[in-house]
């Protein structure tokens, strides 16, 4: 087993993306997990603390030693505030461990529970096994149903519980056999990351929705939401889990690698590219930060404007924007300034102080802005109310002109894949056409990168195949690579075929 010694826990969230006002998709889940190295708890707790920009809610670690079997903490609140002290941490020992961050995509949404805080742990004949999820299964109410009249009793409202109520109705000799089971009748988006006594086990649904990857770490393995939270252990990218694979991993040995469910092209999430992981993770071979920037240039070659500055709406903006100055020639500014310090807690107390809303977080740079004609450039318009509050602030500190850039298509239909969005009707783009956008938010213009273009920014030189598309678009195209069975029970109608 390595000696490594984890690093110091740094607490600088800056990269916390609380500036939204309610008016971005939320990312779900982050995972984390590793197996061969002494207090492998510390190293989870320093890889959720990586991946906190993937869920504030909730966290949670489960470990395994021999003298202590499995042992788990549960909290709310952030990795800083609840894994740092010796005291929680001195509960987590032994060289096997996985983690959760969580901001609820099922479950009971913005009430939740300490029970629907993962990883969920379950006994079985031949030993324990506690698993993370991440993502959303599209069948959780059928087999919830179906679970309960055939005797299972739930802990929790979480869809992903259904995943171990099957591992225990399985018949197959081990662990990993019985998630494979289990894992075939779930449909949906699903990263897992399961441990047993001795073994790291990490799965991707076959369309690999969600993000995995599988890092090393001395004689250790570490499996992984995004390649940052591997930079933060000092542990080496290895690669990507594959769309449909489960990996075995075990301290000094190869990992083992299976393929359990029918091999199908892979349809990635579109918008991890866009928005929700960090700019310094690398997703399929590339630099996410890169691509944003040339998101950002594609969106400068398709909707050009006469303008003075290039302006950021931050942070997530940001190399949009800068893409975009590069690519058209206009200087890049920083025309709106976050407050690096301004925490989820501070904005809750008072409704006074609520209303304050974005001018809380985003400061107008005045001087710079007076008298230009200002591009902004943001990663997406969910609702809306955040980018007009944005530009009467913009227009307040006496900009000439403002004109919208979006690095997203609009957001007209809400993804069943494990990220909350609002319900279809309160999305902005689902009742109005882009005209009719450009004038609610009265700004001077209003463009969105085209589905083709941000295919080409990914790296799909030749754009989208709309007969094969290369990533799930669903929230852009309404266009769903597993059909949500749960959500149309509940009545969510589908795009037409012919629309
Ligand atoms: S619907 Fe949108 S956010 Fe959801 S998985 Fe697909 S691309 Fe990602």
């Amino acid at each position: 087993m390595s000696k490594i010694m984890p690093p110091a826990h740094p607490c600088d969230t800056s990269y916390l993306r609380d500036c939204d006002d309610g008016d971005k998709l939320k990312e779900e889940c982050g995972i984390f997990g590793v197996v061969g190295v002494a207090d492998a708890s510390n190293f989870v707790a320093l890889g959720l603390h990586a991946l906190q920009h993937r869920g504030q809610e909730a966290g949670g670690i489960v470990s395994h030693d021999a003298e202590h079997g499995f042992q788990s903490a549960r909290r709310f609140g952030y990795v800083r505030d609840n894994f740092t002290s010796q005291a929680v941490m001195e509960t987590l020992p032994g060289p096997l461990a996985i983690g959760h961050v969580r901001y609820s995509t099922a479950g009971s949404k913005g009430q939740t529970a300490i029970r629907d805080v993962q990883p969920f742990f379950g006994e079985f004949a031949m030993g324990g096994a506690a698993i993370a999820h991440n993502g959303n299964i599209t069948n959780a109410n059928a087999l919830r149903r179906e679970l309960i009249e055939r005797g299972s009793i739930f802990q929790s409202s979480s869809d992903s519980e259904c995943i171990i109520h099957l591992m225990a109705r399985s018949l197959q000799r081990n662990i990993p056999e019985r998630m494979e089971d289990a894992l075939r009748r779930v449909e949906g988006a699903f990263s897992v990351v399961a441990m047993t006594r001795t073994k790291l086990i990490g799965v991707r649904d076959p369309l690999g929705v969600r993000p995995l990857v599988l890092g090393r770490i001395g004689d250790g393995w570490v499996l992984s939401s995004e390649t940052c939270a591997l930079d933060i252990i000092g542990a080496e990218f290895i690669r990507e889990i594959e769309p449909g694979e489960m990996v075995v991993a075990t301290a000094g040995n190869p990992v083992e690698s299976h393929f359990p469910f029918r091999r199908q092209k892979s349809r990635f999430c579109i918008f991890e590219h866009v928005y929700f992981s960090r700019p310094d993770s690398i997703l399929g071979g590339r630099s996410v930060y890169e691509t944003r920037e040339a998101i950002g240039r594609e969106l400068a070659k398709e909707s050009p404007v006469d303008a003075d500055i290039v302006c950021p709406v931050p942070d997530s903006g940001t190399p949009a924007a800068i893409g975009y100055s590069l690519q058209s020639g206009i200087p890049y500014a920083m025309g709106i300034i976050r407050n690096q310090y301004m925490g989820r807690t501070f904005i809750e107390p008072t409704e006074q102080i609520r209303n304050m809303g974005v001018r809380l977080k985003l400061n107008v740079n005045r001087a710079l802005i007076r008298g230009k004609r200002v591009i902004l450039v943001d990663d997406s318009v969910v609702r809306g109310t955040t980018s007009r509050k944005i530009k009467e602030m913009i227009l307040d500190a006496g900009a000439a002109e403002v004109h919208f850039r979006i690095a997203s298509p609009p957001t007209a239909w809400p993804c069943f894949y494990g990220v909350d969005t609002p319900k279809r009707e309160k999305l902005l783009a689902a009742t109005m056409s882009e005209d009719e956008m450009r004038a609610h938010l009265q700004v001077d213009s209003l463009k969105f990168i085209s589905l083709d273009g941000l295919y080409r920014a990914v790296g799909e030189v030749k754009g989208r195949d709309p007969k094969q598309p290369q990533y799930c678009d669903a929230c852009f195209s309404g266009e769903y690579p597993v059909i949500p069975a749960d959500q149309i029970n509940d009545g969510f109608q589908m795009k037409p075929a012919a629309e």
